[in-house]
């Protein structure tokens, strides 16, 4: 995802707005067992300061996640703030968040998934009220009520019965 500042780069002070989109690469969110269900927005407004550029604006998305409860999918959908920095050259200064240009074009889609993957939660839950599986029988306690709980059957007890 590349930002063309070509325009922009000649007027020094002033700001220009860019509203991309594109397609999230599945491969991000492979490890998670999670992919894109919608194209990953980006709205930017962008200001030539005269030695760089910085931009300000919001990343929005929409994913599957699996349930750590349940093992069932869900959308999970993000939006996030998002500041970045551009420059020709990377200058002096250590700043490994700066954007160096290539042929005024800026490549801001690993800045963007940085902020992807920091907004997926480490435990994701499809609700907070979500019951889980059943540790018995393992039906989905969602969807289906099962009888296990309602005998107060717990098979730890029978553990702690043989000990005795
Ligand atoms: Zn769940
Ligand atoms: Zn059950």
């Amino acid at each position: 995802m590349k930002v063309d500042l070509k325009s922009l780069q000649m007027r020094t002070l002033e700001s220009e707005e860019f509203h991309l989109s594109t397609q999230g690469r599945d491969s991000l969110l492979s490890d998670i067992g999670g992919r894109f269900l919608e194209p990953v927005d980006v709205d930017l407004i962008i200001e030539n300061t005269g030695n760089m550029f910085i931009g300000r604006g919001q990343v929005s998305t929409t994913i599957a996640l699996t349930c750590g409860r349940c093992l069932e999918e869900f959308e999970f959908s993000m939006i996030t703030d998002l500041t970045l920095t551009a420059s020709e050259s990377s200058g002096y200064g250590e700043n490994e968040e700066l954007i160096v240009l290539d042929d005024n074009q800026a490549e801001i889609m690993p800045r963007i998934e940085q902020e992807i993957f920091s907004l997926i939660p480490l435990n994701p839950l499809c609700s907070e009220e979500c019951k889980g599986l059943c540790p018995l029988c393992g039906v989905n306690r969602n969807l289906t009520i099962c009888s296990c709980g309602k005998n107060d059957y717990d098979p730890r007890w029978e553990k702690l019965k043989q000990l005795k």
